[in-house]
């Protein structure tokens, strides 16, 4: 398995506007290290005990994103190097967030977790919910946080079909809410979605980051 190889492949069956963040969980530093030294600095952990360990020993112009369910109490350990969290899935979040961010005085870049997939496993708020809440205006009671855009994660199926309508969904609520809610705001624009499996749909369906991790570093065991 020669990561950087693939580090490479993948590189160039992604357009330019599409932002690649390398899944590294459960993968030992030493092999992030050989993706960062080709010159790759963008990675993504789900977990934040095993995302912070990494930072402290990896080379700090790495634009860490947290991708995994994140629990309110863990938010503090995150807040101060984080460069997009891109799992904010609640009020309750956004809340502490903002809080532990305006602690230290540092705006958190986050994008709001749909749940689009036909699967209970997936987290993720539904596109009522989104719209409840951007409608509402309590973003504004939120200036330490900014919501850079959308996430959501494709069932996880052969159906290709179903996976492109379940991202051609999300890609179609993407509009609408930009040009009600954030029609101003220029930095509203990512829309991450795709993976190893789905990439390729994602991105015909107008996704600007992917997240792949198997397609990288191999398949993940886990213990
Ligand atoms: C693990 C993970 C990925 C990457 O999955 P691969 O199939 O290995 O590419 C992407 N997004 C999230 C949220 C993940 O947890």
């Amino acid at each position: 398995m020669n990561v950087v190889e693939n580090l490479k492949t993948i590189k160039s069956l992604l357009p330019q506007h599409v932002k690649l963040v390398a899944v590294s969980k459960t993968k030992p530093v030493e092999v992030i290290k050989q993706v960062y030294d080709a010159g790759h600095k963008i990675f993504g952990e789900n977990k934040v005990q095993e995302l912070v360990s990494k930072y402290g020993q990896l080379p700090k112009d790495i634009e860490w994103h947290m991708i995994g369910h994140l629990q309110t109490n863990k938010v503090k350990y995150i807040v101060p190097f984080i460069n997009l969290i891109h799992s904010v899935d609640s009020l309750k979040l956004l809340n502490e967030i903002n809080k532990r961010a305006q602690k230290i005085n540092r705006k958190i870049n986050v994008l709001i977790q749909l749940h689009i997939a036909h699967e209970q496993t997936k987290f993720g708020m539904s596109y009522q919910e989104t719209e409840e809440l951007f409608n509402s205006g309590q973003l504004k009671n939120f200036p330490f946080v900014n919501v850079t855009g959308l996430m959501g994660m494709a069932t996880n199926t052969d159906d290709m079909e179903q996976v492109r309508a379940e991202f051609r969904g999300l890609k179609e609520f993407f509009d609408m809410v930009k040009n009600k809610y954030f029609a101003e705001k220029q930095d509203f624009k990512e829309l991450s979605m795709g993976m190893s499996h789905d990439f390729h749909i994602a991105i015909q369906e107008g996704s600007t980051i992917v997240r792949i991790g198997s397609k990288i570093f191999g398949p993940r065991q886990y213990a």
